[in-house]
């Protein structure tokens, strides 16, 4: 079994406590890492180092393409520690290697180098103010120290989201991995070394959300939060930023429609709406975990659907030919069935799908693609998010009920539309409550193009210029140019 110590200040750490908590494999269902359980005085020493390398440190005198050419360097380090990193990444959460490897870890780095290219190109501006003898001019300045908090279903990809945007804006920071799939961040870490950051720039935080999450997030010295992360975890966390007046970015949770009309290619489709939600076994923010069909089209779509979802293959992640690996961790696996039996009992018809499997009978975690027709859309399943390969399919009439049906719900992260007729296929992006809307495809996004939440799938937004943005504030300096100042009485 691995141990894995946490990082500050350009060194590995023991947890001031000495305790380790186990991470587990969820193909094996066995525990592989010993992982440090960091408390409040880690927290500490994280933020501090952190704090030292913002006031103090080369990092804050840096010119802003030297920023860059860090970043660049962090980009080339991940590149060199790819298969490592992508190893750790499916043994600790269970992620599919074909993900991982090439496309996530060339997204990894590609964010890098993009963000990179941003660190010397974000300008101030001088205001039109109308005065005679002043120059009024802005200047975006970073924030000091970021706490930046992370989900479990893919840790790197989040990690770097805050990461490569936060530094290129001249932050340093600190990351709290999720307590269920730490290791990976840690190898980041190790990866990291290679870039020759200077000490305390990035620091990574491991342990429990409520004895090291909750002491970040108060810290007096931290000054921006960025959260990957549930609704209820978001809502705590934006509690206890708010009382220090800390500047937030929320990334939560969705429970996000898929719209078919009855003039849809119908393959095309189902092979979209399968993609939306079953590969990565639900566990995606964005998954469209909420299928809308027109009446005409419902059981013919349905049975093709069935078909597809059932052919899929599960089993090891590692393996190039499995279709959906295992749910990440055991108490969620428990959650997700624990759903199933709420919605046959709520009087859900089950369609495919439904039951846990050892389809390896490796001791893993995994659920098949499961398929509810006839759901409530007033029922936990059409409303909560289940984060599982569990679909739930509802009928609607018009593209008024489309409309509504889409919106009738807390969240609003993503939506996908099916429709061969592009003028409905606009008008209905506007009228969707959603930060991403997908017109005949689903689940795309890369480096460039925003994302982020409607509604309580929460605010702010990462990736792209507003992801940079994110991690910067604004100064307004006025300058007099005045021979005299005229006395005020
Ligand atoms: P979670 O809220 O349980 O935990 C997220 C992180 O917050 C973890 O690191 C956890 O330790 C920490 N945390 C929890 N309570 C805390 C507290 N009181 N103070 C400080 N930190 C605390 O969420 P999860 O189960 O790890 O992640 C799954 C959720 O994340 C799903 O809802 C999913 O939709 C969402 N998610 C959203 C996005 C997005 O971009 N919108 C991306 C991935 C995942």
């Amino acid at each position: 079994m691995e141990t894995c110590n946490w990082y500050a200040d350009g060194k590995w750490l023991e947890p001031a406590g000495g305790e380790y908590f186990d991470s587990d494999n969820p193909y094996t269902g066995k525990a592989w890492a010993r992982i440090a359980r960091c408390d409040e005085k880690d927290a500490n020493i994280a933020v501090q180092a952190a704090y030292r390398a913002f006031h103090e440190g080369p990092w804050g005198r840096m010119t802003p393409a030297e920023r860059g050419l860090m970043l660049r360097r962090s980009g080339d380090a991940v590149a060199r520690h790819a298969d490592r990193l992508a190893e750790v990444e499916t043994r600790d959460n269970g992620k599919r290697r074909v993900d991982i490897r090439p496309g996530l870890t060339s997204w990894l780095i590609d964010s890098f180098y993009y963000y990179a290219g941003m660190a010397d190109k974000f300008e101030g501006a001088v205001i039109p103010t109308g005065r005679d003898n002043i120059l009024n001019f802005t200047r975006p300045e970073p924030f000091g120290v970021v706490a930046a908090i992370t989900a479990w279903n893919s840790p790197l990809l989040i990690a770097i989201w805050k990461l490569a945007p936060a530094l290129a804006a001249g932050n340093t920071v600190v990351l709290k991995p999720s307590e269920f799939a730490s290791a990976s961040t840690l190898e980041l870490m190790r990866a990291l070394e290679d870039a020759d950051l200077p000490s305390g720039v990035v620091n990574v935080l491991t342990g429990f959300g409520t004895e090291v999450g909750a002491p970040l997030v108060e810290h007096p010295l931290v000054r921006k939060v960025s959260f990957t992360g549930s609704v209820a975890g978001g809502t705590r966390v934006a509690a206890l930023a708010a009382a220090g007046v800390k500047s937030v970015t929320m990334e939560l949770g969705g429970k996000s429609p898929q719209l078919v009309f009855d003039d849809a290619r119908l393959d095309d489709t189902v092979h979209g709406v399968c993609g939306g939600i079953f590969p990565p076994a639900g566990q995606s923010c964005i998954a469209g975990s909420r299928l809308l069909l027109q009446a005409g089209i419902h059981d013919a779509f349905v049975a093709r659907l069935v078909e597809v979802a059932s052919r899929a293959r599960l089993g090891d992640p590692n393996a190039d030919d499995t279709d959906i690996g295992p749910i990440a961790n055991r108490a969620h696996f428990d959650r997700v069935l624990g759903f199933i039996e709420r919605a046959r009992a709520d009087g859900a018809t089950l369609a495919c799908g439904g039951n846990a499997v050892d389809p390896d009978d490796s001791g893993g975690w995994f659920i098949e693609p499961t398929i509810f027709t006839d759901v409530d859309p007033e029922s936990e399943l059409a409303r909560a998010e289940v984060f599982g390969p569990v679909l739930a399919v509802m009928r609607f009439d018009d593209e008024a009920d489309a409309v509504r049906l889409a919106n009738a719900t807390d969240y609003g992260l993503a939506a996908g539309i099916w429709t061969e007729d592009h003028r409905r296929a606009l008008e209905l992006a506007n009228r969707i409550e959603a930060g991403t809307v997908y017109l005949n495809n689903y689940f795309d996004a890369c480096t460039q193009s925003p994302v982020g939440g409607y509604k309580q799938s929460g605010y702010g937004r990462e990736l792209g210029w507003e992801g940079l943005r994110a991690y910067l504030q604004t100064k307004s300096v006025w300058l007099s140019t005045a021979r005299r100042i005229d006395a005020p009485f």
